[in-house]
Parts: structure tokens; sequence; C-alpha cells
């Protein structure tokens, strides 16, 4: 199994290093050639502005729009939450586009910019999962075809999944809880069993 993290800016090492620990290969993405011949991709935090205006630059944003589109899992945390949905309040840039949910940037504000709590994510069982919340964006809206997986106490969305696609508002990749990591690759797993995700 191969996973590849885009490496166009922000926290992408991180990804790799939680990918290597779960035995799986994982490689940096900064060219559309990269992309060839992987099962999943995942897109990292960082500056989604950058990350858009880099991925147009390297002719990426098509290829994995396309790909998203052709059924390869992505998962996106924070600002590649930010790229994968399809609405975005205030922000003028072109995004991946592909979950149906409407986000919103840095919503937490300058008081609550950087914070960590524990969220109940059902999926991961029942230990709660460190949510690591860094000029977070928050859900603000999702379609019928949408699960949301984590909220806040206040019932704010900060986890999502549609179909093979995956997004946090949180940085998994920053904690020792490799379940969120191995949740996206379980979804990889059932992906290719089922062989829906050749690319
Ligand atoms: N605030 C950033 C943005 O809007 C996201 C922050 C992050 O990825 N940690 O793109």
């Amino acid at each position: 199994m191969r996973i590849g993290v885009l490496a166009s800016q922000g926290a992408f090492a991180e990804h790799i290093d939680i990918l290597r620990q779960l035995e799986v290969e994982a490689s940096p993405v900064r060219l559309p050639q990269e992309l060839r011949g992987l099962d999943g991709l995942v897109i990292p935090g960082g500056e989604s502005t950058s990350i858009s205006k880099l991925m147009l630059s390297y002719n990426l944003m098509d290829e994995i729009r396309n790909l998203a589109k052709n059924g390869l899992p992505m998962l996106g945390s924070c600002a590649g939450m930010i790229l994968l949905a399809s609405k975005i309040s205030d922000l003028d840039v072109e995004l991946i586009g592909v979950m149906d949910i409407a986000v919103r940037r840095n919503a937490f504000g300058r008081q609550r910019e950087s914070f960590e709590t524990e969220l109940s994510m059902p999926v991961l069982g029942e230990k709660p999962f460190p949510g690591i919340f860094i000029r977070a964006p928050m859900i603000e809206q999702a379609s019928s075809e949408v699960e949301i997986l984590a909220r806040l106490a206040d019932g704010t969305g900060v986890a999502a999944r549609e179909g093979k696609l995956l997004a946090s508002a949180f940085h998994p990749e920053l904690t020792s809880d490799l379940r969120f990591h191995q949740y996206f690759l379980d979804i990889v797993v059932e992906c290719r069993k089922s062989g829906l995700n050749k690319v």
C-alpha cells in the first residue's frame, strides 16, 4: 500500500512519519507524476491559500480533483480540510472542492487560536482522541451524504467522512495517537479490496 502526502507546504513530514509508524509506504507529492500508483493521498495542514496557489502552479489541482472524483481515498487535516471542502465563506482561492461541506477558516478567533481538547469519536472506539487545533477551521454545513465523526462540546463539527474522503479540523499528525490515520488506512484497504481506487 502506498500513500502520498501532498508536500507543497505545511505539516507533511509529520503525516509521513505517522504513516511509516503504521508500516505503510508514504511518499511526498510535489509533482503530478508522483501521484501515480497511489492508494491514498493526505492533504496536510498549513496555509490553505499558499497550498492552493502551489497546487495550481505545479499542475496538481485538476489532477488531485480528478483522482478524488475517481474514488482515491483522501485525508485532509486543517488546511487540508479547507481544500477538500466545496464551500468556504471567506476565501477567494481555488479549492479541490470535492466534499459536500461548508467550512469557515480561522473559526475560533484570536482567543482560541490554538487549543487542545479531548474529542469523542465513536468510529475510533471509546477512548477520546486528542484534538490539537491550530488556527483551525470548523464545519458550518454538511450535506446528508456526510457523516460528522466528531463534534466539540458546543456541537461544532470538527471531523467528517464522505465516502472515501476524510477531513479533520484538528491535526491528528501532531499526536502520538495513531487511530485517526489507522481509520483512514482502513478506508484505503476496504477500497483496495473492492478494486475501486486504481489510479
Ligand atoms: N488557518 C489556516 C488556513 O486557513 C489553517 C491552519 C492549519 O492548517 N493549521 O489555511
